[in-house]
Protein backbone atom coordinates (compact mmCIF):
# COMPACT_ATOMS: atom_id res chain seq x y z
CA UNK A 1 0.00 0.00 0.00
CA UNK A 2 1.35 2.97 -0.97
CA UNK A 3 2.32 6.03 1.98
CA UNK A 4 -0.10 8.78 1.61
CA UNK A 5 2.47 11.39 3.01
CA UNK A 6 5.34 10.84 0.91
CA UNK A 7 3.54 8.32 -1.63
CA UNK A 8 6.34 5.80 -1.41
CA UNK A 9 5.06 2.64 -2.94
CA UNK A 10 5.52 0.25 0.70
CA UNK A 11 4.45 0.23 3.79
CA UNK A 12 5.13 -2.20 6.72
CA UNK A 13 2.47 -3.64 9.00
CA UNK A 14 3.40 -3.21 12.68
CA UNK A 15 0.33 -4.09 14.27
CA UNK A 16 -3.19 -5.99 13.54
CA UNK A 17 -5.89 -5.96 15.92
CA UNK A 18 -9.75 -7.90 14.71
CA UNK A 19 -12.50 -5.64 16.06
CA UNK A 20 -14.43 -6.85 18.90
CA UNK A 21 -16.92 -8.12 16.24
CA UNK A 22 -14.50 -9.93 14.40
CA UNK A 23 -16.22 -8.17 11.32
CA UNK A 24 -12.86 -5.57 10.79
CA UNK A 25 -8.80 -5.45 11.02
CA UNK A 26 -7.18 -2.59 11.73
CA UNK A 27 -3.65 -2.21 10.09
CA UNK A 28 -1.17 -0.21 11.87
CA UNK A 29 1.35 0.94 9.07
CA UNK A 30 4.32 2.71 8.79
CA UNK A 31 6.59 4.26 5.78
CA UNK A 32 9.37 2.77 4.97
CA UNK A 33 10.39 5.79 3.14
CA UNK A 34 9.71 8.58 5.76
CA UNK A 35 8.62 6.57 8.58
CA UNK A 36 5.13 7.86 9.10
CA UNK A 37 2.30 5.79 10.86
CA UNK A 38 -1.40 5.49 9.62
CA UNK A 39 -4.10 2.82 10.06
CA UNK A 40 -5.96 1.17 7.48
CA UNK A 41 -9.19 -0.69 8.14
CA UNK A 42 -10.25 -4.03 6.24
CA UNK A 43 -13.67 -5.26 6.24
CA UNK A 44 -15.45 -7.86 3.91
CA UNK A 45 -16.59 -6.84 1.08
CA UNK A 46 -20.02 -9.03 0.39
CA UNK A 47 -22.21 -7.57 -2.22
CA UNK A 48 -25.96 -8.53 -2.56
CA UNK A 49 -27.67 -8.06 -5.30
CA UNK A 50 -30.32 -5.38 -5.52
CA UNK A 51 -34.02 -6.11 -5.55
CA UNK A 52 -36.23 -6.11 -8.39
CA UNK A 53 -39.38 -5.33 -7.36
CA UNK A 54 -43.11 -6.08 -9.16
CA UNK A 55 -43.22 -2.55 -10.36
CA UNK A 56 -39.53 -2.58 -11.65
CA UNK A 57 -38.36 -0.41 -8.89
CA UNK A 58 -34.83 -1.10 -7.50
CA UNK A 59 -34.11 -0.85 -4.19
CA UNK A 60 -31.29 -2.81 -1.92
CA UNK A 61 -31.47 -5.90 -0.14
CA UNK A 62 -32.64 -5.46 3.08
CA UNK A 63 -32.28 -8.53 5.60
CA UNK A 64 -34.80 -6.60 8.15
CA UNK A 65 -37.57 -6.22 5.92
CA UNK A 66 -36.89 -10.65 5.07
CA UNK A 67 -36.78 -10.50 8.79
CA UNK A 68 -40.44 -8.70 9.08
CA UNK A 69 -41.67 -11.06 6.72
CA UNK A 70 -40.80 -14.20 8.39
CA UNK A 71 -41.91 -12.26 11.55
CA UNK A 72 -45.61 -11.57 9.55
CA UNK A 73 -46.05 -15.10 8.50
CA UNK A 74 -44.93 -16.61 11.79
CA UNK A 75 -47.27 -14.59 14.32
CA UNK A 76 -48.55 -16.88 17.29
CA UNK A 77 -47.16 -19.67 15.90
CA UNK A 78 -44.50 -21.38 18.26
CA UNK A 79 -41.72 -21.21 15.92
CA UNK A 80 -38.05 -21.35 18.74
CA UNK A 81 -36.14 -17.80 17.55
CA UNK A 82 -32.96 -19.87 16.24
CA UNK A 83 -34.94 -21.67 13.61
CA UNK A 84 -36.29 -18.21 12.64
CA UNK A 85 -32.85 -16.97 12.49
CA UNK A 86 -31.13 -19.86 10.53
CA UNK A 87 -34.11 -19.66 7.69
CA UNK A 88 -33.40 -15.91 7.50
CA UNK A 89 -29.51 -16.56 7.14
CA UNK A 90 -30.45 -19.28 4.86
CA UNK A 91 -32.44 -17.11 2.79
CA UNK A 92 -29.34 -14.21 2.66
CA UNK A 93 -27.18 -17.12 1.63
CA UNK A 94 -29.82 -18.42 -1.12
CA UNK A 95 -29.77 -14.58 -2.53
CA UNK A 96 -25.88 -14.37 -2.35
CA UNK A 97 -24.86 -17.41 -3.95
CA UNK A 98 -27.56 -16.47 -6.74
CA UNK A 99 -24.44 -14.36 -8.10
CA UNK A 100 -26.84 -12.06 -10.08
CA UNK A 101 -26.28 -8.36 -9.57
CA UNK A 102 -30.07 -7.89 -9.61
CA UNK A 103 -32.69 -10.52 -8.25
CA UNK A 104 -36.10 -10.13 -8.98
CA UNK A 105 -38.15 -9.79 -5.59
CA UNK A 106 -40.42 -13.01 -6.61
CA UNK A 107 -37.06 -14.93 -6.45
CA UNK A 108 -36.73 -14.39 -3.09
CA UNK A 109 -40.35 -15.00 -2.29
CA UNK A 110 -39.94 -18.41 -3.58
CA UNK A 111 -36.66 -18.62 -1.35
CA UNK A 112 -38.73 -17.71 1.90
CA UNK A 113 -41.39 -20.19 1.11
CA UNK A 114 -38.74 -22.83 0.69
CA UNK A 115 -37.47 -21.86 3.88
CA UNK A 116 -41.39 -21.41 5.44
CA UNK A 117 -42.07 -24.53 4.15
CA UNK A 118 -39.64 -26.27 6.06
CA UNK A 119 -40.32 -24.06 9.60
CA UNK A 120 -44.00 -24.26 9.57
CA UNK A 121 -46.99 -25.07 7.48
CA UNK A 122 -49.23 -22.13 8.22
CA UNK A 123 -46.76 -19.72 8.31
CA UNK A 124 -46.32 -21.48 4.65
CA UNK A 125 -49.98 -21.15 3.97
CA UNK A 126 -50.19 -17.39 4.93
CA UNK A 127 -46.94 -16.17 2.76
CA UNK A 128 -48.11 -18.09 -0.35
CA UNK A 129 -51.08 -16.98 -0.15
CA UNK A 130 -50.03 -13.41 -0.13
CA UNK A 131 -46.86 -13.47 -1.82
CA UNK A 132 -47.56 -16.06 -4.83
CA UNK A 133 -51.37 -14.01 -4.72
CA UNK A 134 -52.88 -17.43 -6.41
CA UNK A 135 -54.24 -16.84 -9.39
CA UNK A 136 -57.51 -18.21 -8.16
CA UNK A 137 -59.15 -20.01 -5.54
CA UNK A 138 -58.86 -23.99 -7.28
CA UNK A 139 -54.44 -22.65 -7.25
CA UNK A 140 -54.98 -22.41 -3.81
CA UNK A 141 -56.96 -25.27 -2.87
CA UNK A 142 -54.48 -27.97 -4.46
CA UNK A 143 -51.20 -26.10 -2.68
CA UNK A 144 -53.37 -26.41 1.03
CA UNK A 145 -53.97 -30.34 -0.54
CA UNK A 146 -50.45 -30.85 -1.28
CA UNK A 147 -49.32 -29.70 2.20
CA UNK A 148 -52.00 -31.73 3.81
CA UNK A 149 -50.75 -34.84 2.05
CA UNK A 150 -47.86 -35.10 4.09
CA UNK A 151 -48.82 -33.90 7.50
CA UNK A 152 -50.70 -36.09 10.56
CA UNK A 153 -54.45 -35.15 10.71
CA UNK A 154 -53.87 -32.92 13.76
CA UNK A 155 -51.32 -30.33 11.78
CA UNK A 156 -54.32 -29.93 9.45
CA UNK A 157 -57.06 -28.11 11.06
CA UNK A 158 -54.38 -25.06 11.94
CA UNK A 159 -53.62 -24.92 8.49
CA UNK A 160 -57.53 -24.44 6.66
CA UNK A 161 -57.90 -22.02 9.54
CA UNK A 162 -54.65 -20.11 8.09
CA UNK A 163 -56.07 -20.66 4.60
CA UNK A 164 -59.72 -18.97 5.75
CA UNK A 165 -57.82 -15.77 7.26
CA UNK A 166 -54.95 -15.44 4.85
CA UNK A 167 -55.47 -12.06 2.97
CA UNK A 168 -57.97 -12.01 0.37
CA UNK A 169 -58.80 -15.20 0.29
CA UNK A 170 -61.28 -15.67 3.24
CA UNK A 171 -63.78 -16.60 0.73
CA UNK A 172 -61.51 -20.13 -0.43
CA UNK A 173 -62.00 -21.06 3.20
CA UNK A 174 -65.68 -20.61 3.12
CA UNK A 175 -66.07 -22.60 0.05
CA UNK A 176 -64.20 -25.26 1.27
CA UNK A 177 -66.39 -26.24 4.05
CA UNK A 178 -69.60 -26.25 2.09
CA UNK A 179 -67.97 -28.57 0.34
ZN1 LIG B 1 6.08 7.94 3.47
Amino acid sequence: MHCPFCQHNDTRVIDSRVSEDGATIRRRRECEACGERFSTLETVELKLPSIIKSDGRREQFDAKKLRQGFDRALQKRAVPEEQVEAAVRAVVHAVRMSGERELASRRIGEFVMDELRKLDHVAYVRFASVYRSFQDVADFREEIEKLERGLPSSEQLPLLEAAALASGQARAGERAKKR
